[in-house]
């Protein structure tokens, strides 16, 4: 792709993520924080992968002026979220509505920060119309940072469910907390997200009732 785009003088985007502060350290993350990725875990091809794909994105950078635009995209949710991707904002609403266990890995209060769709797209726009001089990296989350208990008592609260919260071991690796530092993209593009956690909720469950009742 990166061969393409140097041949076609196209603009290339790389959608990376916040997996490449791995279990941070510093917290917020801004940009500058290199992450604290463990490069043998089960979690290490995704979080190296996308690792080594800004590096080929910033040498074709270097050795080419290539124009590239590199999002790191934070825990995102909303409306077209596959019920099975197992990510924790579909599974619990999926389990909500269908009356089943909620199912907290760990004890459920590592933490993370979501971000509702609209606002991340919005995002992508912005960063694709920046001049070439403005490659990111750049954080696009949503500051707002809720424990896992705390996420699954709210889909309860906005799907009035009489699910219980159940208990299931921590996958390896599990990262603690994360929170993005948004400061860049505040100041670069003039970009924030608008849509807090209920309301991007309430049209996330709106969406799976929908898909469920079909
Ligand atoms: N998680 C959970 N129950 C689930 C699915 C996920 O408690 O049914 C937790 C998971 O262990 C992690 C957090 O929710 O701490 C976010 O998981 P997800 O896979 O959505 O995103 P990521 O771990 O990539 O940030």
């Amino acid at each position: 792709m990166l061969g393409l785009a140097k041949r076609t003088g196209a603009r290339i985007f790389q959608a990376s993520t916040s997996e490449v502060y791995g279990d941070p350290e510093v917290h917020p993350q801004p940009e500058s924080y290199w992450g604290k990725v463990n490069p043998v875990g089960p979690r290490s091809c995704y979080d190296e992968g996308k690792r080594c794909a800004e590096t080929l994105f910033f040498d074709y950078r270097r050795q080419h002026n290539l124009n590239i635009k590199v999002a790191r995209i934070f825990n995102t949710y909303g409306p077209r979220m596959h019920p099975n991707d197992g990510r924790v904002v579909s599974n619990f609403i999926v389990q909500a509505l269908k009356g089943e266990p909620i199912t907290l890995y760990g004890d459920g209060t590592q933490t993370r920060s979501f971000c509702y769709v609209d606002d991340l797209i919005e995002g992508f726009v912005r960063l694709m119309r920046m001049p070439g001089d403005f490659t990111g990296p750049v954080n696009l989350g949503n500051p707002g940072e809720f424990t896992m208990i705390e996420l699954a008592e709210r889909v309860k609260d906005l799907t009035g469910s009489q699910s219980e919260l159940t208990y299931e071991p921590l996958p390896t690796d599990d990262p603690k907390q994360r929170q993005p530092d948004i400061q860049l993209a505040n100041a670069a593009m003039g970009w924030e997200p608008t849509v807090g956690l209920i309301e991007g909720l309430e049209h996330t469950i709106a969406y799976f009732e929908q898909l469920l009742a079909r």
